[in-house]
């Protein structure tokens, strides 16, 4: 299974360009998609699950041109969008049971099954009784993730599935998720936290401004930062001209000055030692050479 994405541009009304000439192949396994905040993630999602239409370019599926194709591409995808928010009175079981009948299932027995299947997955089945508004933030973003994928879809798109949820939920969350991504299912996860992007994404993409910057896997990221982070110890004085110029990776006081951890080509005036790299580094050098780049 593959997604294509050609040439695809989204303008809102009003004139806002969110998407800018994006091209994507995803294939099977966990993609993960980071950006900042108003990079265009969301829209892109929106345009993949056919609730929005592109301004130009298109989406190919397996061949199959998701405009044409609307109803068979619903079929395929389970979606959970950012802004989820239950509102109707159901019960945690019966909300699932909706979202299958939703999704064209049919038989209620195999409902039933299923149901209980996915409130065992993700850890609410003994709450399954519980009304679905009453339940914790933590929770509704498991039953959530359990009505993305009643109907066993072969795409699933999460769009900041984290948001919100305490550290240990998020951990848990991501497990949950890289299970399911063992089997032959292509699983889009966007978010604008580094951390959210782990080793379990075998591809990943960076979106800053509605652009494409950055396409390949999380440790060919990590790999362009080598010899690119440094520690130094520092007096106030270096610090304070060092922060002009550099992305101070962290501080922390040491003896009558600082210990910094910053991202950039180190300047001869300073005695600094190199950095093992990590994802969250790899990001700010990635980020930062675009967007100095941008600005000449
Ligand atoms: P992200 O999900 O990465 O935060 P979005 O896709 O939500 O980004 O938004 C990308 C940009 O498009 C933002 O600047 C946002 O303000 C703008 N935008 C989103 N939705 C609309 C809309 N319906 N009309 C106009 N502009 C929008
Ligand atoms: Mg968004």
């Amino acid at each position: 299974m593959e997604i294509k994405i050609r040439n695809l541009d989204k303008t809102y009304p009003g004139g806002f360009k969110a998407l800018d000439r994006i091209d994507l192949n995803i294939t099977e396994g966990m993609f993960g998609l980071l950006g900042p905040n108003g990079a265009g993630k969301s829209t892109l999602m929106r345009i993949l699950v056919t609730l929005m239409k592109p301004t130009s370019g298109e989406v190919l599926i397996d061949g199959k041109d998701i405009n044409k194709y609307r109803k068979e591409i619903r079929k395929m995808v389970g979606y959970l969008p950012q802004d989820f928010r239950f509102f109707a009175k159901l019960r945690s079981w019966e909300f699932l049971d909706y979202a299958a009948r939703l999704a064209g299932m049919n038989s209620r027995m195999e409902r039933r099954e299923r149901v209980d299947e996915m409130l065992e997955s993700v850890g609410l089945y003994e709450f399954r009784n519980r009304m679905a508004n009453k339940l914790s933030g933590g929770m509704k973003r498991r039953l959530g993730i359990a009505q993305a994928l009643i109907a066993r879809p072969s795409i699933i798109i999460v769009d900041e599935p984290t948001t919100g949820l305490d550290p240990e939920e998020r951990i848990r969350f991501r497990n949950l998720l890289s299970d399911l991504g063992r089997r032959e299912t292509i699983i889009i996860l966007s978010t604008h936290i580094v951390g959210d992007i782990s080793s379990t994404c075998n591809q990943m993409a960076l979106l800053n401004e509605g652009a494409l910057v950055y396409e390949g896997t999380p440790d060919q990221l990590v790999d362009k930062a080598k010899g690119h982070v440094w520690r130094a110890e520092v007096s106030q004085d270096e610090y304070g001209k060092l922060k002009e110029e550099f992305p101070i990776i962290s501080t922390i006081p040491s003896g009558t000055g600082w210990e910094i951890q910053f991202v950039g080509e180190k300047p001869s005036s300073i005695s600094a030692q190199r950095v093992e790299p990590n994802l969250e580094h790899a990001y700010v050098h990635y980020m930062d050479n675009k967007l100095s780049h941008w600005n000449i």
